[in-house]
């Protein structure tokens, strides 16, 4: 199995001009206004009428069971603003539209209720903005915590909340307090875009055995919804706006130049140079397992913006081809693995 995927997901539109095309399960066509095409490959595509749980089921089922295995995951939705990031990663409330997170929630909930009485299930929500973090699930926050490393060599948010869900109900309001606090603002290209990159991150600690044999397992899963990847020279902004833009595009370019530099097997990966790649850091390297969502809209007046995107996966899908062999970014933690149970069958009660 590899260590990274990268799926492409077409937004639904209502433009008839239309540039890019599913050709078929893995591959879009992208076709320019003077009539060139070209063809890009990605492990998954989905059409514009493929539903939230078709995304779920097919991508993220089974790398849930994966963090009860021990394996840290994460889910990251990548696009400029407007094609389907929030609406994969959160969904809306409507019977059939919830996202990644809440269903990821629910199966999460269920499956830490089976396991031991010693079994922990924990949220923490954050958001970088302006390369500053912070907490989401905090009634008072500080204007920006502190990123450290900790014993084991993992990457920790200095004094990020942390709360235990005995329940979906408990999720279920924490996930509507935490959407609210999240930092929107309006710009010229889209009144409420996102220039935040929002971070959900599930942790699940768990006793494998019993006395002093017992083995404390524990890993996370990060849901996260990325700011707008669009050229901000774009958006006509205010100075405050500038530098906003600057500092999501800073965010949003180390994280290529990280995937650039895993894919070609070098030595110094540059995940210091950014906020957001430091909290991910444990993402890419280790036993660590990356799905990668490229959300686009087909319209040809984003063709731009969309081929960026497609541009950025040709980069991924590099790493794809040669996972992380000798990649050594984090301190193995001494705990066992069990086999992996893939488990591809959609648990979730979500239509
Ligand atoms: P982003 O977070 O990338 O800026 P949104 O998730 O807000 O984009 O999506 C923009 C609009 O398109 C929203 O109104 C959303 O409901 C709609 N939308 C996006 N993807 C889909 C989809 N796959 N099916 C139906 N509506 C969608
Ligand atoms: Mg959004």
């Amino acid at each position: 199995m590899s260590a990274l995927e990268v799926i492409l997901r077409l937004r639904p539109t209502k433009s008839e001009a239309v540039g890019l095309y599913k050709k078929d399960s893995r591959t879009v066509i992208l076709k320019s206004k003077s009539g060139n095409q070209e063809e890009y490959k990605f492990e998954r595509v989905y059409d514009t009428d493929d539903s939230q749980q078709t995304i779920y089921g097919e991508n993220v089922c089974h790398l849930v069971t994966k963090v009860l295995d021990g394996v840290n995951v994460s889910v990251l939705a990548y696009g400029p603003t407007g094609t389907g990031k929030t609406y994969t990663i959160e969904g809306e409330s409507v019977s059939g539209k919830e996202g990644i997170i809440p269903r990821a929630a629910l199966e999460l909930c269920k499956k830490v209720r089976h396991l031991s009485d010693d079994s922990l299930l924990t949220i923490s929500c954050m958001e970088v903005y302006n390369e500053k973090i912070i907490d989401l699930l905090n009634n008072d926050p500080k204007p920006d915590l502190k990123l450290f490393e900790d014993a084991q060599g993992l990457i920790e948010v200095e004094g990020l909340t942390k709360l235990t869900l005995n329940s979906f109900d408990d999720f279920r309001n924490l996930f509507l307090l935490a959407k609210e606090r999240r930092t929107v603002g309006a710009t010229s290209l889209n009144e409420k875009s996102s220039r935040s990159h929002a971070i959900w991150r599930f942790r699940v600690n768990r006793k494998i055995g019993t006395g002093s044999d017992a083995i404390d397992r524990e890993a996370k899963i990060d849901l996260v919804d990325l700011a707008g990847s669009e050229d901000n020279r774009k958006t006509l902004s205010t100075d405050q706006r500038f530098i906003e833009s600057t500092k999501i595009n800073l965010s949003l370019t180390v994280l290529k130049r990280v995937i650039k530099s895993v894919a070609a097997k070098e030595k110094n990966i540059p995940t210091r140079e950014s906020k957001l790649t430091r909290l991910l850091r444990d993402a890419f390297g280790g036993n660590a397992h990356t799905l990668l969502i490229l959300n686009v809209g087909p319209e040809e007046e984003n063709l731009r913006d969309s081929s960026a995107s497609l541009d950025f996966s040709t980069v991924a899908k590099q790493v794809l081809n040669s996972p992380f062999e000798g990649l050594s970014m984090t301190t193995p933690k001494k705990t066992s693995r069990m086999p992996l149970e893939l488990n591809r069958t959609p648990t979730s009660p979500f239509a």
